[in-house]
C-alpha cells in the first residue's frame, strides 16, 4: 500500500483509527496509499485503563507496537502528534516541520474526561486518559497502597469508567486489614450509578460495590477541587487524598488543529451521515467525533463500528462514489470489575455475574485476533490473561 495512489492519513490509532486502518487494509486496494500517525509508539485497548492503573492488567503484554501493526497489515506509521494544517493545499504539519500531504483525513483522536468548567479540576484532580495517565495513578495508588495511614481516594463519576476503577482498585486492596486500607468513595451527581443500564442493574452493582466497603454518594454535586478534597454544592467537604476525575466526554483539545466545525460545548467535531465533517476531505469518528444526526455515545462499539464502516466507505469516496450512511447497531453493554462482578445488557436481556465478564473477554480477545491475527492474537490474549493477579 505505497506509493503514488490516493492518500489516505489516519490521526489516531485507538479504536476508531485502527478499526479505520484494518479494514482498509484487509481491503488490498493498490490505488491506496495508508499512513497511520499517533503520538504513541504503541496502541493500547483504551477499556483497560483502569486495570494498567490498579495494577490488575500489565500493559507490557495488553499493547502493540505500532511499527509491528504497519508491518503487519502494511501501511505507514508516523510517530508524533499533527500540529498544523494547511486544508487547501491538503497538508498536514509535524512538529519538526515535516508536511505530510494527504487526499483524505481522518481524525480518530479520542476524548477526555470532562472538567465541566468547575474550578480546581484541572489543577487538584487526576485523569484517566490515556496510558501514561494510567501508569502514573499506579505509581501513586502504589505510594498510597504501602503508605502509612488510612488514606482516601475520591473517584468522581458514576458511569462504566468511575464504577470499573473503584472495583479494579478495591480488588487489588482487598488483603489488606482495615487499619491500613485506603478508603475508596464514588461520587456521582445523577440519581443512579450507570444510568447508561436499566436501574436493576444500577441496583445490583451500587449493592455490590458497598458491600465491597465503597462509599457512594449520588446526586452529590461537586462545586470545586481542592487540593485535598471536594468541596459539594450543599457547603460539605468530601476529604479525599487522590482524587481521579472519570465524569464526561469531551474532545481531545488537539481536534481544534484541524480547523473543522466542532460543537461548541464539547469541542467533539461535527460530522454528517458518512461521517464527514465541515470540510469534504476530513472526516472524524469515535470520542473525538459527533454526528449532527442521530448522535451516539462516545464508546469503544461506536468508535469501531464507525472505523469499520469507514474503512469499508474510503475505496468507494476514493473511485468518486457516495457511500450509503452509517448506521449503528447497538448490541449491548457490559460493565466488569473484580474477577467476578460483571452486568451486561444483551438484546434486552439483563445478565450478572460470570456471563458478563465472559462476554467482557471475549470482546478484548476479538479485538487482539483482529490486530494480531488469530495465532498471535490468542496466545497474546493467554499470555496477558496469565499476567493479572
Ligand atoms: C477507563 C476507561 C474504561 C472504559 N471502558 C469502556 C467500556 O467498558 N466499554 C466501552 O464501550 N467504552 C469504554 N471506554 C470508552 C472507550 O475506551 C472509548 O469510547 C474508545 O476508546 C474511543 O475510541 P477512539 O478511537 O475514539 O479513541 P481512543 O481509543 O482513545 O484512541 C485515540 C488515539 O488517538 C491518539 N492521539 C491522541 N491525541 C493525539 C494527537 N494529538 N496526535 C496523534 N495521535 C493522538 C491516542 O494515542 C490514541 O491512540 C472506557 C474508557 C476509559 C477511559
Amino acid at each position: 500500500m505505497h506509493g503514488a495512489g490516493f492518500r489516505v492519513v489516519i490521526v489516531g490509532g485507538g479504536i476508531g483509527g485502527l478499526a479505520t486502518a484494518l479494514t482498509l487494509a484487509r481491503s488490498r486496494n493498490s490505488a491506496i496509499d495508508l499512513t497511520l500517525i499517533d503520538r504513541q509508539d504503541r496502541h493500547s485497548w483504551k477499556p483497560m485503563l483502569h486495570n494498567f492503573a490498579a495494577g490488575t492488567a500489565s500493559e507490557n503484554t495488553n499493547t502493540v507496537p505500532f511499527a509491528d501493526l504497519a508491518r503487519r497489515h502494511g501501511f505507514t506509521f508516523l510517530q508524533g502528534a499533527p500540529n498544523g494544517i494547511d486544508r487547501r493545499q491538503r497538508r498536514l504539519s509535524m512538529p519538526d516541520g515535516t508536511k505530510i500531504p494527504y487526499d483524505l483525513l481522518v481524525i480518530a483522536l479520542g476524548g477526555r474526561s470532562d472538567p465541566y468548567g468547575i474550578p480546581g479540576v484541572a489543577a487538584h484532580g487526576t485523569f484517566l486518559d490515556t496510558l501514561p495517565d494510567a501508569l502514573a495513578i499506579r505509581r501513586i495508588f502504589e505510594n498510597i497502597r504501602h503508605g502509612s495511614g488510612h488514606q482516601t481516594i475520591g473517584i468522581v463519576g458514576g458511569g462504566p469508567t468511575g464504577v470499573q476503577m473503584a472495583g479494579e482498585f478495591r480488588r487489588v486492596i482487598a488483603s489488606m486489614t482495615a487499619a491500613t486500607c485506603p478508603h475508596i468513595m464514588l461520587i456521582e451527581s445523577g440519581q443512579r450509578l450507570l444510568p447508561s443500564f436499566p436501574s436493576s442493574v444500577s441496583e445490583s452493582a451500587e449493592t455490590r460495590l458497598r458491600q465491597l466497603g465503597i462509599t457512594i454518594h449520588t446526586n452529590t454535586r461537586i462545586d470545586a477541587v481542592t487540593p485535598d478534597g471536594f468541596q459539594l454544592s450543599n457547603g460539605k467537604i468530601l476529604h479525599a487524598d487522590l482524587r481521579l476525575w472519570a465524569a464526561g466526554v469531551r474532545a481531545n483539545a488537539a481536534t481544534s488543529v484541524f480547523e473543522c466545525a466542532l460543537n461548541p460545548t464539547t469541542g467533539r467535531i461535527l460530522i454528517d451521515p458518512i461521517l464527514r465533517t465541515s470540510d469534504p476531505a476530513i472526516h472524524a469518528l469515535g470520542d473525538c467525533a459527533t454526528m449532527t444526526v442521530h448522535p451516539q455515545a462516545a464508546t469503544a462499539q461506536v468508535a469501531r463500528q464507525q472505523g469499520q464502516y469507514l474503512g469499508r466507505a474510503i475505496p468507494l469516496i476514493a473511485a468518486g462514489g457516495q457511500p450509503p450512511p452509517f448506521v449503528y447497531r447497538h448490541q449491548g453493554s457490559v460493565v466488569v470489575f473484580g474477577k467476578d462482578d460483571g452486568w451486561s445488557t444483551f438484546g434486552g436481556v439483563v445478565s450478572q455475574g460470570l456471563k458478563p465478564r465472559l462476554l467482557h473477554d471475549a470482546l478484548y480477545q476479538r479485538h487482539r485476533i483482529e490486530i494480531l491475527g488469530l495465532r498471535q492474537g490468542l496466545s497474546a490474549f493467554l499470555d496477558a490473561g496469565s499476567n493479572s493477579p
